[in-house]
């Protein structure tokens, strides 16, 4: 592995560029071409092949920030998470999975994974036993994501990679709410990275994308299948990822600066029972977030107290908008209760420490002044409202 050497903003900015031969423009030209001149080339180049000259640049970009070999494209974060399951994992293998991932891979696994014989457990909880006791004969992978949804619970990478040495298991992890920015699990062990790049990388809530990180020994084998799947990222979409990834470290980074003050000010008012922020030092995880990440992120959760009505709190935001996708320039918040984890019964979400009460929050690039305001008036209303209905 070559040693990291451009900063991250650098990275950000120039690596995998396409540079305009032709015009000499500032910025990467867009290749929409289908189809290319197949003679005298090593490769052939075809959308679906993962290798337009849009598809290969960005890749680079990809691979240079999780500090891998090679970086790939895919239509969606979901087009990502099954490709990498579905090529390392045959007839017979099983795989050990995180109990709280997200309700997407959640949903695949559960409903995809029978036809294909492939066998699974979910972990009962984030603990090197808790993950070892699943781990048979027939294990392949083991597949984690942290900090994850919507507790912001961290698992120990370096536990993770110790297993899969042991176990000779490949090791997988959705990087998705950390971002390359605050988290990169190469430098941990970890195998195959993977992003829904419609969060941060995108962040703009505008882009749907997925990303794959991994050595080219691995990305080999991902490609292998993928290109059998076909779920290729669309090179015009390839190109808005590239201008929005431009800016990702400086968008992250005031995220997650926002979101330790919102914290901060959240833990200390009167209305709200508890947070959930990893970069607060009474967060179970504190010590390894602070170990294995750079930042803590611009996601966070919060629990109303119990007499305030959380559905009512989000209908009366005026800034923050109540919404289901995260890591947006724009903040937003939604009640895991009333949308992902709404199939659940509230005692199964209760086992899983989600209260009907807490609301999910992706801090944007606001002023956080602004964004106190709102919440306040909302809490107010509430309040309010709450006492002319006990009065
Ligand atoms: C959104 C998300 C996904 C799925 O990504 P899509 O782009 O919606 O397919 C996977 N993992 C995590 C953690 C996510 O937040």
């Amino acid at each position: 592995m070559k040693p990291k050497k451009k900063g991250i903003n650098t990275i950000c900015t120039h690596v995998g560029e396409v540079h305009d031969e032709q015009f000499k423009g500032a910025v990467s030209p867009l290749y929409m071409s289908s189809s290319y001149a197949y003679k005298d080339v090593a490769v052939k180049r075809y959308p679906r092949y993962f290798n337009t000259p849009n598809q290969e640049a960005l890749g680079k970009k990809i691979a240079a920030l999780e500090h891998k070999e090679a970086g790939m494209l895919f239509g969606s974060g979901m087009a990502a998470v099954s490709a990498c399951l579905l090529a390392f994992l045959h007839q017979g293998d099983h795989v050990v999975v995180q109990h709280d991932i997200y309700g997407g891979t959640y949903n695949f696994i559960v409903e995809e994974f029978e036809k294909y014989g492939i066998s699974y457990d979910f972990t009962n909880g984030l603990t090197k036993a808790d993950f070892e006791s699943k781990i048979q004969k027939n294990t392949k992978v083991i597949y984690v994501e942290t900090p994850s949804n919507p507790l912001m619970r961290i698992i120990d990478l370096e536990m993770i990679h110790g297993l899969a040495k042991k176990h000779n298991l490949v090791s997988m992890i959705d990087n998705t709410f950390a971002s390359p920015v605050n988290q990169t699990p190469h430098d941990f062990g970890m195998d195959i990275i993977i992003h829904s790049a419609t969060k941060y990388m995108g962040g703009h809530s505008d882009i749907c994308a997925g990303a794959v990180a991994a050595s080219e020994a691995h990305m080999e084998v991902l490609w292998n299948f993928a290109k059998n799947t076909g779920g290729s990222l669309s090179d015009y979409t390839v190109w808005l990822l590239e201008r929005s990834m431009k800016t990702m470290a400086i968008r992250v980074k005031a995220q997650n600066k926002n979101a330790k003050k919102m914290a901060k000010w959240l833990a200390a008012h009167t209305l709200i029972k508890k947070v959930y922020y990893p970069g607060l030092k009474n967060h179970p995880n504190h010590a390894l977030a602070k170990k294995q990440m750079k930042g803590f992120t611009g996601m966070l959760s919060f629990e109303l107290l119990p007499k305030m009505d959380s559905s009512a709190f989000l209908k009366h935001l005026k800034l923050i908008k109540p919404s289901m996708s995260l890591a947006g320039v724009e903040s937003t918040m939604l009640s895991p209760a009333e949308t992902s984890h709404a199939l659940l019964t509230p005692e199964a979400r209760a086992a899983q420490g989600i209260s009907d009460g807490l609301i999910r929050f992706s801090v944007g690039i606001e002023e956080t002044k602004d964004l106190q305001q709102d919440i306040t008036q909302a809490l107010e209303a509430v309040a309010k409202q709450q006492q002319k209905i006990l009065a």
